[in-house]
């Protein structure tokens, strides 16, 4: 008696499987960026590191380094395609804002 699928017909389901996979995760994962809590000015964290989510309210007598052109859109750091809030190295499961700024800023080459 014949099996109801080949040997060749589950190859075929598993790569197509295979190649479906990491599709399905990385629209998820983008899915995920997108639903991220903005980053709170209270967050310990982001007060330690003196982040505002307007750049020129930085504390420039604080952080002498600090240039109104720094912005988190263009920040080494920050992750995916440039839009309002994005997702920072520094502050994970937390979105930055574009114009934002914090003393972890590195320019991006
Ligand atoms: Fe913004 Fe860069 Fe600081 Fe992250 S590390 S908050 S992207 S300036």
């Amino acid at each position: 008696m014949k099996s109801s699928i080949t040997r060749r017909e589950m190859l075929q389901t598993l790569g197509a499987g295979a190649l479906a996979a990491p599709l399905l995760l990385s629209s998820g994962q983008s899915l995920a960026s997108d639903a991220l809590p903005q980053l709170d000015l209270n967050d310990p964290l982001a007060k330690a590191l003196g982040y505002v989510h307007d750049t020129t309210k930085a504390d420039a007598v604080k952080y002498k380094q600090h240039k109104p052109e720094q912005l988190c859109v263009n920040c080494k750091l920050v992750q995916g395609e440039a839009k309002e809030w994005m997702p920072c190295q520094l502050f994970p499961g937390k979105a930055v804002h574009m114009n934002g700024w914090c003393v972890g800023y590195v320019v991006k080459a």
